[in-house]
């Protein structure tokens, strides 16, 4: 999308709001799929929990995707947007016996991630074909908290507890037909990620059923012009050579599967904030926006650094700034930025805001979540309206004190 383009959505549906073109979520769903090209059955689901809008699911599983999805909820929005349930892969963490037994009865394919719930699911179930995520113990990114394949992780099996799955297998009759795991965000170095792909591998001989491996996602995308990215291109010609060897020794063409998120929808969003306020102090100047950790919260949660361009004055001389919110707790968006100057008034254009953006968003400071538009053939679309004040109260019991109590309210 170009600069007018946006300005005409936060012309259209006032500030702040956020904007996904869909054009390219579609190049990236076209590369991913290209860099795999030479894989007989590749199957993409991606992360609903990224950005979980229907009208996104319902483009995505367009152009051919399936889900990867974390609850009950999301297999539910995934059922709405029309994707049937068989293309639907359910990956929790810790959640009960009775919400796997709730998607399973959907349809969905159960994949579970601990001893426990597998022996009870095995039991209950055996006719119900089952995935299980493994904990290759490798770490994928630099950062502990967003990588979870690392020793210490809670997600997913360790591979040193192989023979006590197949124990659970061989007592309780269920079969597996995938083996599944998921590193973590921010794959910087492939033959880290080849690494736990032979583990994989190793796992999945152990296992005569399969029907996928599924080799879960964390790529990462570029958020600034110079900045590192995942090699898709090379991870592609090296894996798929890789896994297409092992479907020849394992004796049958398995389904190679990935679950992005952030890959398919970062760069796709725009955030868009209007400036309120403009605070010269003695050391800096402050720009303050009419949002805050409420709708963007990863640069405070991740330190994420979002590229921040004023789409009013694009060609203005540059100059520092800290870009800051209007909540009342230190909610900063990035510090001595150099952005071309700011007025009061001007649009300042946050980007990679497709993931983990808006479904992080919160009614914190009780300001309403802001409306979301899909970007879609030249056309603004609204895909969610701005919340209201009915929003905020629709919940909420008031208590009526003089009828529970002594006191009069
Ligand atoms: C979050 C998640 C993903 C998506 O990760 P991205 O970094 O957004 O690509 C994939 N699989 C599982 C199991 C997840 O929890």
């Amino acid at each position: 999308m170009n600069r007018n383009e946006l300005l005409s959505v936060a012309n259209q549906f006032g500030s702040p709001v956020y904007v996904y073109d869909s054009a390219k979520i579609k190049s990236q769903y076209t590369r991913l799929t290209t860099a795999f090209g030479k894989v007989k059955n590749l199957k993409i689901n991606y992360a609903v929990k990224a950005l979980s809008n229907i009208s996104v699911l319902k483009y995505i599983h367009h152009l051919g995707a399936g889900l990867d999805t974390v609850s009950l909820q999301e297999v539910q929005l995934g059922l709405a947007a029309g994707v049937p349930a068989e293309q639907i892969i359910f990956t929790p963490n810790g959640v009960s016996l009775g919400e796997i037994e709730e998607v399973a009865k959907l349809g969905a394919q159960i994949n579970i991630d601990n001893l426990s719930i597998l022996e009870q699911f095995g039991n209950k179930y055996p006719e119900t074909p089952v995935c299980i995520r493994i904990n290759p113990h490798v770490m994928a990114g630099g950062n502990a908290n967003i990588s979870v394949g690392h020793i210490d992780s809670k997600f997913g099996i360790s591979i040193h507890q192989i023979p006590h799955i197949q124990r659970i297998v061989t007592n309780t009759g269920m079969r597996i037909n995938g083996i599944h795991m998921h590193t973590g965000s921010d794959i910087l170095d492939i033959d880290v990620f080849l690494h736990a792909s032979e583990i994989l591998f190793e796992t999945a001989q152990h296992f005569d059923n399969l029907e996928f491996i599924d080799f879960g996602s964390g790529f990462k995308v570029p958020y600034s012009e110079n900045d590192i990215e995942t090699n898709i291109e090379e991870l592609g010609e090296r894996l798929s050579e890789r896994f297409n060897r092992f479907c020849k020794k394992y004796g049958r063409d398995l389904t190679l599967t990935f679950e992005p998120g952030k890959f398919l929808v970062s760069q796709a969003g725009y955030f868009l904030a209007n400036v309120n306020v403009i605070k010269q102090t003695t050391s800096t100047v402050f720009a303050q926006v009419d949002s805050g950790f409420n709708h963007l919260i990863r640069p405070m949660l991740y330190g994420s650094q979002h590229h921040i361009e004023n789409i009013s004055n694009p060609e203005g001389r540059e100059r520092f700034y800290s870009v800051v919110g209007y909540i009342c707790e230190t909610d900063t968006f990035a510090n001595n930025r150099r952005i071309s100057e700011i007025k009061e008034g001007d649009i300042l254009c946050f980007q990679n805001a497709g993931a983990y953006c808006f479904t992080m968003a919160s009614n914190y400071n009780s300001r309403f979540r802001p409306p979301e538009v899909l970007w879609h053939e030249g056309e603004a679309l609204l895909i969610r309206k701005r919340e209201d004040f009915n929003n905020l109260i629709e919940n909420q019991v008031v208590v009526d004190f003089k009828k529970v109590s002594t006191i009069e309210i």
